[in-house]
């Protein structure tokens, strides 16, 4: 890939952080997504790519292209990014969240690394192909989608639900959160590549009790019943389980720091994990968090019902026993609604794209080395898997080593390195030629 080609990366994703696409969670305050779908189809269809796009909802477009490939009897390459974001309150940010700026050498906005910064590279990559006549390998498939911030109805879902024809012969995916680096010293570089998501399982519980008066004195109260449910979910921690994608991810963490990784303490390897201690904590256990609260409608009277939600994770192959360790947790009085549910998913960290993914990394970066990793939360590959597409998470950066990436994800001033953005364009071309 031409240094010209790379530099188009930058002002793709600067275009594309102009384009407002703040995904409230309630279609009619979502912007957006519509606009950006063309600006991306615009871009392809100059550079002779077909496109189709699909809305699923009016301005709820997605958007899918198929790059054919020189041998098309082998499964096609899925390669997907969201074009949504989640919102930003602009007074809160040291520029505004929508201008694409650039600045002490990053692009900040909202979306510069969830995910709009990926979704240019795979532009640039494309456009650069077409231009100068490469064909891939095999087919490549890509997917921009609308709603991935909040539950994927309207896009990944709806894709695959309605038309899945556009994404036949596809056996592998990649996409978001994964192929980030992870300095361990100026020789060493840990690149996490995205191999396990845990599951999702809102969940709300209700607590029904004897209304009445609130001068009285008052023994089956549903206030009282739900707040000791939710508080003993709030404090409960689950048991530990070490799945195979973690325990590899500790032992090669541990081998390149040079620490002993000890199988029965993995969170004293953790942590010594810095910025990422947060994210790879939280794939060690199930985990279920207290987000709201319901009841009441007058202060002077009980009322007969209360209810809770509560956000939980739950890791590969657990999703049945974290049900039954929960109702141990909160006792056999409360009832448990489901509100939405998506089953984790995990995949080895073999065979030939893996392979690809790290020689690609290493031809860029001679100090990197590609480890799996499970993310604690949930990406369009939730959607994708459900095809039975093998998926991983790989938007290759290679970032400056102080940087505190994961809290960047939905962050104040979310930015992306620019060496780091032209860094992951060619990191891109090079594993899409060669897979
Ligand atoms: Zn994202």
């Amino acid at each position: 890939m031409t240094d010209t080609a790379v530099d188009e990366v930058v002002s793709l994703c600067q275009d594309l952080l102009r384009i407002d696409t703040s995904n409230t969670g309630d279609p009619r305050t979502t912007v957006g997504e519509r606009v950006a779908a063309e600006y991306v189809a615009e871009k392809l269809t100059e550079v002779g790519v077909e496109v189709v796009i699909h809305e699923s909802a009016p301005k709820r477009a997605n958007l899918v292209a198929r790059i054919p490939g020189a041998d098309r009897s082998r499964g096609a390459l899925l390669v997907h990014g969201h074009l949504d974001v989640v919102p930003a309150d602009a007074s809160e940010w040291s520029v505004p969240p929508f201008s694409g700026e650039e600045k002490d050498g990053y692009l900040w906005g909202r979306g510069a690394i969830d995910m709009k910064d990926f979704d240019a590279m795979m532009l640039a990559v494309v456009r650069d192909w077409q231009r100068t006549g490469v064909v891939p390998p095999r087919d490549i498939v890509l997917a921009f989608t609308a709603d991935e911030e909040a539950g994927m109805t309207y896009g990944s879902q709806f894709l695959v639900r309605e038309h899945a024809d556009l994404l036949s012969g596809c056996t592998e995916a990649i996409g978001e959160v994964g192929g980030f680096s992870y300095t361990v010293n100026d020789d060493l570089r840990l690149y996490l590549v995205e191999t396990a998501e845990k599951g999702i399982n809102w969940l709300r519980l209700h607590a029904k009790g004897r209304p009445g008066h609130g001068s009285f004195v008052h023994d089956d109260n549903a206030v009282t019943a739900v707040a000791e449910a939710v508080a003993a979910v709030g404090r409960h921690r689950f048991p530990m389980v070490v799945t195979p994608t973690v325990r590899t991810f500790l032992e090669q963490v541990s081998d390149a720091l040079g620490i002993e990784f000890d199988p029965d303490e993995p969170e004293l390897t953790i942590a010594k994990l810095g910025p990422i201690a947060n994210l790879i904590g939280a794939t060690l256990r199930n985990t279920a968090n207290p987000t709201r609260l319901e009841a009441g409608y007058k202060d002077n009277v009980i009322p007969g019902k209360a209810s809770a939600t509560i956000d939980c994770r739950t890791l590969p192959g657990q999703a049945e026993i974290f049900l039954e360790q929960l109702r141990g947790v909160i006792g056999p009085d409360i009832e448990i609604e489901h509100l939405q549910q998506q089953a984790a998913l995990e995949t080895g960290f073999d065979g030939a794209l893996v392979e690809a993914m790290s020689d690609a990394l290493r031809a860029e970066d001679p100090g990197a080395r590609a480890v799996p990793y499970m993310l604690s939360g949930g990406t369009d590959a939730k959607a994708f898997t459900t095809l039975g597409i093998r998926c991983f998470g790989f938007a290759p950066l290679k970032l400056p080593p102080d940087l505190a990436f994961s809290s960047l994800f939905h962050g104040i001033d979310e930015r992306v390195p620019v060496e780091g953005l032209r860094f992951g364009a060619r990191v891109l071309d090079r594993l899409l030629r060669n897979s």
